[in-house]
């Protein structure tokens, strides 16, 4: 099976009102972890990479890895995606390197930074002026497109807004009609990274519903999704980390959002916990091992056992075969 359109599988997801996760992957055990986790519950699901993990693989060795992973498991739809792009240019890299789905994120400038490395947000018009440029550039190659209104608080790889902002109902039907997105990420209340809260957030869900019925025909994407597990946070602690208390979203709230229409959940920071607490424990109690093997597949099943409840917590388990895979070629004419 080629690498599948995000639009198909989100549309999908609304149809049987699921959640899909979106894993971010920089390395081969994470793909093998999210593959086998995926394989064993039947999940369709998304492997994504930010323009961090573009540089770290040099490129063409996620492509390879990720085009491994299919070759792997014929059966199961697995988008490709390209999670923050910062501009048009790195979109066009992604989509020549065979991504399926990319994202743009014209929330933010990613071309102004403070002192601290946050990016100021975008008018609205500018928004809409640069996601519209890349629907125009992806969407007669058949490639599905997610852009952003609103902005995050946190940080994940180079993604910092300088400010944060909800989703403004009122601004959802004009960016859909005017860009043409695929999918929409909503900042609800969610947040990027680790530290995302000192308390157990409340997302403003109720925004959701809001949302949607402006822009029907879009589905709906939530980033800073990760729970940050405690017992992640005390085994890497417990073995020589020092990471402060950290909080993020517990899963009955993601899962009240998958409810309400959220499709698409962005996941990265419960990966980099899972493998890190693998390995770190791993290596304080081998201290003579020095095989990378040992540890790293340490970290691999770390991973696995994470990724794998969250594709049944999610609701995405047991949806693989649900439908017909479509290809790029095929996907052309929707936009026609
Ligand atoms: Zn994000």
């Amino acid at each position: 099976m080629p690498l599948v359109p995000l639009k198909q599988v989100l549309d999908e997801a609304n149809k049987g009102s699921y959640g899909v996760g979106a894993y971010n992957v920089n390395n081969m055990e994470q793909i093998q972890a999210l593959m086998q986790g995926a394989a064993e519950t039947r999940t369709p699901l998304i492997l994504q990479a930010s323009r961090g993990a573009l540089e770290y693989t040099k490129m063409v060795y996620l492509k390879h890895l990720i085009l491994a992973a299919v070759e792997d498991n014929p059966d199961l739809p697995v988008v490709c995606h390209l999670d923050h792009g910062p501009n048009l240019e790195v979109v066009k890299q992604a989509i020549a390197l065979g991504f399926t789905s990319v994202m743009i994120d014209g929330s933010i400038d990613y071309a102004q930074e403070d002192e601290k490395g946050a990016h100021p947000p975008r008018s609205f018009k500018e928004n809409i002026r640069v996601t519209k440029e890349a629907c125009d550039y992806a969407h007669p190659l058949g490639v599905s497109v997610e852009g952003e209104l609103g902005t995050l608080g946190g940080i994940e790889d180079e993604t910092q807004a300088a400010s944060t902002q909800l989703t403004n109902p009122d601004q959802v039907e004009q960016f859909v009609s005017e860009t043409g997105v695929d999918a929409l990420a909503v900042a609800i209340g969610t947040s990027h990274g680790a530290h995302k809260f000192k308390e157990a957030p409340k997302l403003a869900l109720d925004l959701i519903p809001k949302i949607q019925e402006r822009a029907p025909e879009t589905t709906l994407v939530m980033h800073g999704s990760s729970s940050v597990p405690q017992e992640l946070v005390k085994q890497i602690n417990a073995y020589g980390g020092t990471l402060e208390k950290a909080m993020g979203v517990p899963m009955d709230q993601i899962q009240a959002a998958i409810k309400l229409g959220i499709r698409k959940i962005n996941v990265d920071t419960d990966g980099r916990l899972a493998f890190t607490g693998g390995i770190r424990q791993y290596l304080v109690q081998n201290p003579k091992v020095f095989d990378q093997r040992k540890y790293l597949g340490q970290g691999r099943d770390a991973i696995y056992q994470v990724m794998k409840q969250k594709m049944i917590d999610f609701g995405s388990a047991g949806h693989a075969g649900d439908y017909e895979p479509k290809t790029l070629e095929d996907a052309k004419a929707w936009y026609k």
